[in-house]
């Protein structure tokens, strides 16, 4: 891991590591091998990001289940492919096929039964499915989605002291390059960062905002190169960025073999959560509305 320190030109203070996560092995659907990455013991911590699941298999036992119809209310489904194909069908009638690169954002509002299949019985299947939250105004509005294809997700390049950076913006907005998303309350930010040996990438962020980096190849420092291994973050874990008052953004530095992470940040909505598996709303009662209303088939 590198400790050599490179002048930063956006950032005077970048944010440090608060605590490293751990993913936990787990399924879901129909038997998908998983790891949840964000739980729920740290959706408050989080808010307004619910769940961060990470696939990656070469293995079909693994994914071959997939996920057979299920309900959501209350929050938004972002799935991003990094390999394989996954067709999702849902209630409305809307189908469609997520390929590698590609990204599913669906706005479950009130009510919808999907379900998320792989499209392939052999190969590698990767990516991740992370959830954002609602704000209570707008947990049963209508429900929508788009397919974001990978041409329509910007890329951005670094020069000069970001040189061997590369960042597909898949929400908020980095050096200036929109990503293909764009959300009100939340103001969700998701990159997915590739990183040369040694290379050094910088986003402001607002002190407010909650955000966390999850590895998946290589390691990356985060933070002032300073203190040997402290900020290391390696492949299959979560850091969770510290919210200091003052701080200005993070400042992350690729080790020795490069890195590959999702950055993701997001303001809070600070309003109380109650899930229930599929369903997050604010109160016990909406639960069991959404409850009640799944069962009178009034999701579908
Ligand atoms: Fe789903």
């Amino acid at each position: 891991m590198s400790t050599i320190t490179r002048p930063t030109h956006l950032l005077s203070r970048p944010r440090g590591v608060e605590r490293l996560v751990q993913g936990q092995a787990t399924s879901d659907g129909a038997g998908v091998k998983l790891t949840r990455v964000l739980t729920q013991n740290l959706q408050r911590r989080l808010d307004p990001f619910l769940m961060l699941d990470a696939f990656g298999t070469d293995d079909a036992a693994d994914y071959i289940g997939g996920f057979p119809d299920h309900p959501h209310r209350g929050f938004e489904t972002v799935t991003y492919m990094l390999a394989g194909r996954m067709r999702h069908k849902d209630s409305a009638g809307h189908e469609g096929l997520l390929t590698p690169g590609a990204v599913q954002w669906m706005t479950a509002g009130r009510g919808v039964i999907h379900s998320e299949m792989p499209e392939q019985e052999q190969g590698r299947m990767e990516g991740f499915q992370l959830w954002l939250n609602l704000p209570a105004k707008d947990k049963m509005r209508d429900p929508w989605y788009r397919d974001i294809r990978p041409e329509e997700i910007p890329v951005w390049r670094g020069k000069g002291a970001e040189q061997g950076a590369l960042a597909h913006v898949i929400a908020g907005a980095t050096h200036g390059v929109a990503g293909a998303m764009q959300r009100e309350h939340t103001e969700p930010l998701y990159l997915d960062l590739h990183l040369d040996p040694g290379a050094v990438f910088e986003q402001p962020l607002p002190a407010e905002h909650n955000a966390f980096v999850y590895v998946y190849r290589g390691a990356l420092h985060v933070g002032e190169a300073g203190e040997a291994g402290e900020g290391e973050v390696r492949r299959g874990r979560m850091a969770i960025l510290a919210n200091e008052a003052g701080a200005d953004g993070v400042r992350l530095v690729a080790g020795a073999e490069g890195a590959r992470a999702i950055l993701v940040a997001g303001r809070p909505l600070n309003e109380p959560i109650a899930q229930y598996g599929p369903f997050v709303m604010n109160t016990h009662q909406e639960i069991f509305q959404a409850v009640e209303d799944f069962r009178a088939g009034r999701l579908a």
